[in-house]
């Protein structure tokens, strides 16, 4: 039987599925860094959790609108970063936190 459904029928359930899955690779990811801010420990929101990267090329962006990647690539980008919450990460960019040994900063 062919399937009659149009996107428009399955629209609300498609941004909902797709909205489950960043979220469940944003928390695979916060896991896979340990859980927690670097500096501060702060784990309360996931939400305001982010990624720093401070190792070779962003090649692509972990923070913004979401995890869209395979978790694979997702790892590989995770391993150029540092887990630290909002405030330490704009703390970080400001120059008031600095990250341990010879990492560059990125501004
Ligand atoms: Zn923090």
């Amino acid at each position: 039987m062919k399937d009659k459904r149009k996107y428009s029928d399955r629209a609300a359930y498609l941004t909902k599925a797709v909205h489950a899955r960043r979220r469940k690779i944003k928390e695979m990811a916060v896991a896979h860094k340990g859980g927690q801010c670097y500096f501060c420990g702060y784990k309360k929101c996931i939400d305001a959790l982010e990624f720093h990267h401070y190792i070779g090329d962003k090649i692509f962006n972990l923070s913004k609108d979401g995890i869209t990647r395979s978790w694979s690539k997702t790892k590989s980008e995770l391993d150029k970063c540092v887990l630290v919450c909002a405030n330490c990460h704009r703390e970080i960019h400001a120059g008031l936190l600095q990250l341990p040994q010879a990492i560059e900063v990125e501004k």
